[in-house]
């Protein structure tokens, strides 16, 4: 079985590089899912209460016959719950989904700047669940600078990790060198841009010259870059040629050619603007 390499967090906590995405896998689909991925040899899952399936994701855990401290969990604090009592009660919410006493890592989902409850509030609600144990790390995602500084300067505990879109048409080297220089690892979501690299001729043009596909060239861009991704599929073949990163190595001059595709394209929302609160 392919041995994935881990990164350790600021705290101490180990995190494999390469996790499996679960966003937008139907609920009902994503007990099989997971299980497909501990069996082609993933042991990290990154889930968000957003996304509907973490009994799904709890229900594979307990199915898979691994014990769960082999398995690396990520969730998220949904929108709706910035406040410090809303915030304890879901992260609760989460645990009794998963039907786990804890997670490993604990993300803020989203900052939503606009929204009348600041997120250094709801950081502290996250500083005050990694206190009890219940989670065995804690970071944001879609923190942008001027939200980690704010953090800096008001609470005690440094975030283990800032999940951010990074992909080649966004390649974020400001934040992330931003990330690094204190201490945060950066975790890159839609790593492949959901598909939208993948027919790039830089990219394709590499992937034929090294005998790899061009998701695999993309991830593995990442992987050499430093960054944890969790690419999402449900097809079978491809969840295990997103694994296969580890048996090849792409050249300084690639990693920079793949690099110079920058765009500052996003996929997804910018965090600045976006203060959704699902109903
Ligand atoms: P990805 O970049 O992982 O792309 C997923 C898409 O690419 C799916 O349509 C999948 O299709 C397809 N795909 C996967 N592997 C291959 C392959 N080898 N060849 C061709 N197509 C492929 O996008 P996601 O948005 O899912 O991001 C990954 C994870 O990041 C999420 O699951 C989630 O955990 C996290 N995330 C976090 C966010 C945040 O705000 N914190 C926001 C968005 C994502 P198919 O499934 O049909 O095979």
């Amino acid at each position: 079985m392919t041995t994935i390499p881990t990164i350790t967090l600021n705290n101490g906590v180990e995190i494999p590089q390469l996790g499996f995405g679960v966003f937008q896998i139907d609920p009902d689909e994503t007990k099989d899912a997971t299980l497909t991925a501990f069996e082609v040899g993933y042991r990290h899952i990154d889930t968000a209460e957003m996304y509907g399936n973490e009994a799904g994701v709890g229900e594979a855990i307990r199915a898979s016959g691994l014990d769960r401290s082999e398995v690396f969990v990520t969730s998220k604090l949904n929108n709706g719950f910035h406040q410090r009592d809303a915030a304890l009660k879901a992260f609760d919410g989460t645990l009794d989904a998963l039907k786990s006493d804890y997670v490993d890592l604990f993300l803020i989902h989203w900052p939503l700047p606009g929204i009348d409850v600041d997120y250094v509030e709801t950081w502290k609600a996250l500083e005050e669940i990694y206190a009890t144990g219940r989670a065995k790390a804690i970071g944001v995602s879609n923190f942008q600078q001027a939200h980690l500084q704010r953090l800096f300067d008001e609470t005690n505990v440094v975030p283990a990790v800032n999940q951010i879109e990074v992909h080649p048409y966004l390649t974020q080297d400001a934040l992330r060198a931003f990330n690094t220089q204190h201490g945060i690892a950066t975790e890159a979501w839609s790593p492949i841009a959901q598909g939208g690299v993948l027919d790039d001729e830089a990219i394709t043009s590499i992937a034929e010259r090294v005998g790899k596909t061009p998701a695999q060239v993309t991830l593995r861009w990442h992987i050499q870059r430093g960054d944890i991704v969790f690419p999402k599929s449900v097809t079978r073949s491809r969840v295990e040629e997103n694994l296969d990163l580890f048996s090849f190595e792409l050249s300084d001059d690639d990693v920079a050619a793949i690099g110079a595709l920058n765009k500052d394209e996003r996929t997804g929302p910018d965090p600045d603007e976006f203060n959704y609160i699902p109903s």
